[in-house]
């Protein structure tokens, strides 16, 4: 199965589904989501609700890093004609070496507006024919391609926003 057609296993996203048109909105819109939920959490935002999870606002933190890692992703794929190997975004090592400790819910919520912004605007610059170069990372066995990695920041800011409002249901329960 290409990565195109993948589902994912949690939240049901398909990234053959997804218009590359449609990115820059629906990832803003997802990320204002978080935004609003992470807001309306008040002092919990960076409690840990479960074993396993992370808090709000880490959640938060993950996507505002998912959003430059990914636009790195794109700008490599599309500036090296044949196969490139990116780096891992390590994303547990991020919160767990202590990276996100100084986060606050003003912190993460600016930055994770302006990133939306600043990737909605750079997939509205790669070219159609780029859309298809492609790029390989750690944990993935297939390359993936330019219009998978711009679908990829619409699955991860709304599978994330799922968690938070999961958390945001614990605090009122
Ligand atoms: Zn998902």
């Amino acid at each position: 199965m290409s990565p195109y057609d993948e589902r994912c296993p949690d939240c049901g996203f398909r990234w053959s589904a997804v218009d590359v048109a449609d990115v820059p909105d629906r990832v803003r819109g997802a990320t204002e989501e978080i935004i609003a939920t992470l807001s309306a959490m008040g002092l919990r935002v960076g409690e840990r609700m479960a074993p396993g999870r992370w808090s709000a606002l880490e959640y938060g933190g993950h996507v505002r890093d998912v959003l430059v890692t990914l636009r790195e992703r794109i700008l490599l794929a599309c500036a090296s004609p044949e196969i490139v190997v990116a780096p891992a975004m390590f994303r547990d090592e991020r919160v767990d070496l202590g990276f996100y400790a100084r986060d606050t819910l003003e912190t993460v919520t600016a930055e994770l507006r302006a990133l939306a912004a600043l990737f909605g605007r750079s997939v509205a610059c790669v070219p159609a024919a780029l859309l298809g170069r492609t790029v390989l990372f750690p944990g993935r066995d297939e390359p993936v391609s330019v219009a998978w990695l711009c679908a990829q920041a619409v699955h991860e800011s709304e599978h994330h926003l799922i968690d938070v409002r999961e958390d945001l249901a614990r605090t009122m329960a």
